[in-house]
């Protein structure tokens, strides 16, 4: 058959990529009534290289779009932050015990599959296995090829999401973007199990001196189980990249860590580490009728790393923009879309690279922990903004404000989990 005889799958979007932003994306869009085919390289569940920290920003994104934590056998609810100063200060942060839940972590693997479930049910239709590798784009529309199995499949669309990750190909193919960025964090991670009843239920921080702005982690898991990793500023630490699983064993021998980690602890499966793109302006956010979003779009939180929140807000923010603004206008969906991303995210990031800048030396992280875990108020406090229960710059940008950041009923009150034991 030759290459003009092939079946032609006309969509209205076509998003590439089945992670948090692909997915959200996909599940706004098909309950509004377009058409929407999403292709992903991968088979699902997929491994994916992540901390498995959701902060209370990303379970309200998932609330909203009616993701269902009973799905997921991994889901374990975080009350409980410990972090410890680069002086080994241990201090303890709450989150509210209330009805709702502030901070969860949850398998990667398992999440994202059960968000390609919902974009299912929702009406889109999800081909995996399938790699987008060829696009061009006119006035009219978007013209794509995705393999798969050596099979090619002919795409027409009216917009493409491009939620492809990090290493988007869609950016490659559209021929934008810088070709040298390799993100602004690289991090770490490995799957341990017998830890300590504390690392078990408790989600823990280190600031350890020589990691600085960046932070070692233990993400507590059901059963014993933890996400244990760390990262690294590209800035400050891009030169120890290479060294990353030598620094990763220096770093499993200190005896503070060892001890909180407890003394059966033991890696369950292969370490894994990949870059994190933080700096929104550094990518391409939009193209013709090409919007990208989460990784592809360089959303994440410039001090914590975590963009699994970002990746949801941004995918759903896409089809916003072309719901608002119409199909057929894609120059007023790429300035609505570009407009509320640097308006909202942008702002939030200015604000997190100022706090991310006095984490650089250890005498002011000392400060900083010292001031924020100074009373039970501060603690209180501190935690809920750390994760996002509030965008980052909630208070100074009037932007935000329409979105009623401040006092929001917390996400998810109706499920209910048994507390992890204490
Ligand atoms: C070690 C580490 C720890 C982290 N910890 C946290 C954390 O605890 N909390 C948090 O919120 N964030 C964390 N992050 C960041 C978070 O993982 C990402 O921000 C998030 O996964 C971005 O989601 P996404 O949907 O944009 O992209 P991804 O989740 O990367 O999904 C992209 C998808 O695109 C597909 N794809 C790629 N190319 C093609 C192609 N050519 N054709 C078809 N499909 C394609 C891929 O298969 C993939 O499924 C961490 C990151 C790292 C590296």
């Amino acid at each position: 058959m030759d290459q003009h005889s092939e079946p032609v799958r006309k969509t209205d979007i076509l998003v590439v990529g089945a992670g948090p932003a692909g997915t959200a994306a996909a599940i706004e869009a098909s309950r509004v009534g377009l058409d929407v085919l999403v292709v992903d390289k991968a088979t699902f569940p997929r491994p994916k290289c992540c901390g498995d920290g959701l902060t209370t920003s990303a379970l309200r994104q998932l609330e909203q779009i009616g993701f269902d934590p009973a799905t997921v056998p991994s889901w374990t609810r975080v009350d409980e932050v410990v972090i410890s100063s680069p002086m080994r200060r241990r201090r303890t942060y709450p989150l509210p015990r209330s009805a709702g839940t502030f901070a969860a972590v949850v398998r990667r693997s398992e999440l994202d599959h059960q968000l390609v479930l919902l974009a299912r049910q929702s009406g889109a239709a999800v081909l995996e296995g399938h790699e987008l590798v060829e696009l061009e784009q006119d006035q009219s529309g978007i013209r794509a090829t995705v393999v798969n199995g050596g099979r090619n499949l002919a795409v027409n669309a009216r917009f493409v999401v491009a939620a492809d990750g990090m290493w988007s190909k869609t950016r490659k193919l559209a021929g934008v973007g810088p070709t040298d960025y390799r993100g602004d964090w690289h991090a770490f991670r490995q799957y341990f199990r017998n830890v300590s009843p504390r690392a078990d239920s408790k989600l823990i921080v280190w600031f350890e001196p020589d990691l600085l702005p960046g932070y070692a982690w233990s993400f507590p898991l059901t059963g014993g189980r933890a996400n244990v990793g760390f990262g690294i500023t590209r800035e400050e630490g891009g030169h120890r990249i290479q060294n990353m699983k030598s620094i990763w064993q220096g770093l499993l021998d200190r005896p503070h860590i060892r001890a909180m980690l407890g003394p059966d602890a033991e890696p369950e499966a292969p370490h894994r580490a990949w870059p994190i793109p933080a700096q929104l302006g550094s990518l391409p956010l939009a193209l013709g009728r090409i919007l990208f979003a989460g990784d592809a779009a360089a959303v994440t939180d410039p001090m914590s790393g975590e963009g699994i929140g970002q990746a949801l807000e941004t995918g759903r923010d896409a089809v916003a923009a072309i719901v608002e603004q119409g199909i057929d206008h894609p120059t007023a969906v790429r300035d609505r879309y570009e407009k509320s991303l640097r308006r909202g995210i942008g702002r939030d990031h200015q604000l997190a690279e100022a706090c991310s800048s006095v984490l650089t030396s250890a005498m002011t992280a000392e400060i900083a922990i010292a001031v924020t875990g100074a009373t039970s108020w501060t603690r209180r406090h501190f935690a809920r903004w750390l994760f996002e229960d509030y965008p980052r710059a909630a208070l100074v940008n009037p932007y935000r404000w329409r979105q009623r950041p401040l006092g929001r009923p917390a996400p998810f009150r109706g499920f209910e989990t048994a507390l992890p034991h204490t």
